[in-house]
This record gives structure tokens, C-alpha cells and sequence, in this order.
């Protein structure tokens, strides 16, 4: 099960890649270490999506002897989803491990520092909330390219659907939040999976918004509000969401994905400047809440969605799928052997991830008040906004948005 790597044995190109950019050269600190630490030899990845992309690009960054297969259900570019947005540090954290990866990736990005609330009486200017955006679709795209180039081998419309049927030394579950992996073991990962309220459907428009918008509507069967930021020069997301008493009185429980489309295209009309939205499995969903209690089950393991998820309102559940893949890979390389490393990405992953999921939670469970919240006067309601993830206290928001709190602090006056 184990050898001692190499790190010259195996060129880091793939012949076959038709990835253009130059060779990347392993670490100089990997190789240090690899001469005294040892890998594994092979390794199945379940999703190609950024967990199971980003983990198979930095083992073989990290581990140029192991045989590293990607298996994905969908067929090669079939994703779904429009944009994704990142809060503050964007992919920043690239920078340490892949900073050729994230150079070839800037230039596909969006970004903003202030956003807006739109809400039926006014806008409101919310300064210092910086984002970045990218399409998922460009976003996977260069990842994979970038794992292929490294001899990553991606086998599309390969789903796994019996988990014990892999003879690999260590299984990923990056499968997402349905995922097969933690299914194969739900006694030992302990999953705890319940859904908010609400209801939403992601779609896209080709109308790229300034900035990144809330647009919250009252409607004759109730608010309603929209997500929307673009992310090409072109493109913009376009999340519609509700509670589900409006959700069941327009109907959309009984529509399709285009019926949809154009009852919301409708509704935001204003907002779209009448441009049509476009689906992509843009069904009606409520969003999980999932933690699993234990990550780790023998040479499975489980990263991203598969482990626990992130509402989409705090821009992390991509990020932290990626950071979940980093400090695996960490793990493994640091630790003396495979189940050492681990235990060891599950002991120092949790808390850090725990802290984000329940700051997403509770910005989830503030969109599944919005429809009271909007009783609020604007700059309450805006402040609130803000302020609902519990990240952020009153000194720091004033620090974060000097602006937006001036004029707060003058209307209280
Ligand atoms: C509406 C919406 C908006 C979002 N917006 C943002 C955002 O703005 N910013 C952000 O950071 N995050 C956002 N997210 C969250 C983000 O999409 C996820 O957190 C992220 O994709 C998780 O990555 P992952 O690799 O863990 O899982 P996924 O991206 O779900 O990838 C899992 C992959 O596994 C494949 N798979 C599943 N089962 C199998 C199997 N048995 N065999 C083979 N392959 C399999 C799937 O086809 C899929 O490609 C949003 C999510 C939603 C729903």
C-alpha cells in the first residue's frame, strides 16, 4: 500500500495534456519533504468538482508518484449553476500551493468592494462589502486542465455507485451533498442533514449587473427576492428566492424549469430590463444544512459539500471545499503515514470549517426571516443585513463600512 515517492521518476506534464502553459515545477519544500515522508499509490476521487479538482491537483503537486483517478457522473463540461461569488479573499489562498493555477484564473474574475441592497422604497449603498466572481463552469475548467496537465486522469460519466467496488488506498468523497461516500458509511460519519425554508431556483441572465445586488420585491402573493451579480463581462447570476407560502401561491411547484424562468423573469422585470433568464438545472430547491460528525471513515474520506455545506448568501461553499482539499493533502504529507494524516485533516479541518458553516447557517435562517424583515425601515433592515451571519460586531462594521454607518448613525441621530 505504501512506497517511497520519487519526486524526478515522473514528469509533471502529461503527454497527452493539451494544457499550453509552461510545466510547473514541484515545490522545493514538497520535494524536501517527500524524500522523508512516504504516499500511496493510488487514489480515487469521486466528483470533479473544486474539492475533488483542487485535492487531485495538489496530490499530484504533493505526491508526483501516486495515480490519481477523478470519476465524475456528469459528461465533460455539463455543470450546473451560472457564477460563483467569493467573499473578501477570493481565491487568495491559492497563491501559496498553485499561484500559476490562480494567475490563469484572475483573469476570468469579477470583482467589486461595494454591494447594494435594492428594496421596494430605495437602495441602499453597503461600501467596503468586497466580492469576487467567477463562472463555475471557467472556474472548472482551468482546474481541469491544470489536473490533467499534471497526470490527473478525469473519467467522465463514470458514476460510482458502489463505493466498495473502488480498490484504491485512499477514497475522496468530493461527490457533493448527496454524496455516495458518506452514504457508504452514514454510521461513522454521522451525517445531520435537515433543509431551510425557503425555496430558490439559480438561474443566469446575459446582463452584467454593475455590482453585487439583493433585490428584495413585494409581490401580490408575497416578497420575493433575488441574488444577482455578474460574473463575466456578459453574464450575472440570478438567484430567486422565497418562503414557501409564496413559492406553493405562484404555482411553482407545478412548473417546469422554463415556466419558472419566465414567471420570475416576470416578477423582476424591472431589475432584468426584461432580459430572459436562462436555466441550467434551475429547479426549485431548498437549501441542506449538513454536518457530518466524523469526516474519516478507514481510507475514505470526505471533503466539500460531502462533508458539510454552506448557504450560498456568504459566498463559501466553493472556497471552503477548495481549503478543505489543502489542508487534506497537508495532512497526508505532514503526518508519518495515510490514517495518521487522516485523522489529523479531520482533527484540524473541523473546527475551522465548523466555524464558517454555522456563520452560513445563520445568514441562511436570516433569509428565511426576510419576508418579516422587510417591515424594517431601510437602513435597519440594511444594517441587520449586514450584521446576520454574527461575524461582525457594531465597532467592526463600522470599520468595514464607514459609509453605510455615517449615514445610519445620522438618521438615528
Ligand atoms: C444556488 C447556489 C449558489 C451557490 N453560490 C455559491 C457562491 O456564490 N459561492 C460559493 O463559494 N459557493 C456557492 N455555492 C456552493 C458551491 O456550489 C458548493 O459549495 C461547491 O460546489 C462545493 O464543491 P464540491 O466539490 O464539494 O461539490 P460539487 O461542486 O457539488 O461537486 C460534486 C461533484 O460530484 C459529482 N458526483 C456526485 N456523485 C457522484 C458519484 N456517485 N460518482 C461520480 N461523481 C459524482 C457531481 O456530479 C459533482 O460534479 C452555491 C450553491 C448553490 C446551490
Amino acid at each position: 500500500m505504501w512506497c517511497t515517492t520519487s519526486p524526478e521518476s515522473r514528469p509533471l506534464l502529461s503527454s497527452g495534456s493539451s494544457f499550453t502553459s509552461p510545466p510547473v515545477p514541484v515545490d522545493r519544500n514538497l520535494r524536501e519533504k517527500e524524500a522523508v515522508s512516504q504516499s500511496f499509490t493510488t487514489v480515487s476521487i469521486l466528483g470533479a468538482g473544486p474539492a475533488g479538482l483542487y485535492a487531485a491537483i495538489l496530490l499530484r503537486k504533493g505526491f508526483p508518484d501516486a495515480s490519481v483517478v477523478v470519476h465524475e457522473r456528469n459528461p465533460q463540461r455539463a455543470t450546473f449553476g451560472f457564477g460563483v461569488v467569493f467573499s473578501d479573499r477570493a481565491l487568495d489562498f491559492m497563491q501559496s500551493d498553485v499561484p500559476e493555477l490562480l494567475d490563469l484564473i484572475r483573469p476570468d474574475m469579477q470583482q467589486w468592494s461595494d454591494m447594494q441592497l435594492s428594496l421596494p422604497t430605495r437602495d441602499v449603498k453597503l461600501d467596503g462589502v468586497g466580492f469576487s466572481a467567477v463562472g463555475r463552469m471557467q472556474l472548472l475548467s482551468r482546474l481541469e486542465q491544470y489536473a490533467v496537465s499534471l497526470g490527473v486522469k478525469i473519467k467522465y460519466e463514470s458514476e460510482i455507485s458502489d463505493i466498495g467496488e473502488l480498490r484504491t488506498d485512499l477514497i475522496i468523497g468530493a461527490d457533493g451533498i448527496q454524496s455516495r461516500v458518506r452514504d457508504s458509511d452514514i454510521e461513522t460519519f454521522q451525517p445531520a442533514l435537515s433543509y431551510f425554508n425557503n425555496h430558490f431556483a439559480w438561474f443566469g441572465v446575459a446582463l452584467p449587473f454593475e455590482t453585487l445586488t439583493q433585490t428584495f420585491i413585494e409581490t401580490n402573493l408575497g416578497p420575493m427576492n433575488a441574488h444577482h451579480y455578474r460574473y463575466s463581462s456578459s453574464m450575472s447570476t440570478f438567484i430567486v428566492e422565497c418562503e414557501p407560502r409564496t413559492w406553493k401561491a405562484y404555482g411553482f411547484d407545478g412548473m417546469d424549469e422554463r415556466q419558472s424562468a419566465d414567471t420570475c423573469g416576470a416578477l423582476f422585470a424591472n431589475t432584468l430590463k426584461n432580459t430572459p433568464l436562462i436555466t441550467n438545472h434551475s429547479h426549485w430547491r431548498r437549501f441542506p444544512r449538513l454536518w457530518c460528525k466524523r469526516w474519516v471513515s478507514g481510507n475514505r474520506v470526505l471533503l466539500g459539500d460531502a462533508a458539510h455545506s454552506a448557504h450560498f448568501s456568504i459566498g463559501s461553499g466553493t472556497r471552503l471545499a477548495m481549503e478543505d482539499a489543502i489542508a487534506l493533502v497537508r495532512a497526508i504529507r505532514e503526518e508519518k503515514d495515510l490514517p495518521s494524516g487522516l485523522a489529523a485533516y479531520e482533527r484540524n479541518r473541523q473546527p475551522i470549517a465548523e466555524k464558517i458553516t454555522n456563520a452560513a447557517n445563520r445568514s441562511a435562517e436570516w433569509y428565511d426571516a426576510f419576508a418579516e424583515k422587510m417591515k424594517m425601515p431601510p437602513l435597519d433592515f440594511a444594517k441587520d443585513y449586514l450584521m446576520r451571519s454574527g461575524r461582525i460586531d457594531l465597532p467592526q462594521l463600522r470599520k468595514m463600512a464607514p459609509q453605510f454607518m455615517a449615514e445610519y448613525d445620522h438618521r438615528a441621530r
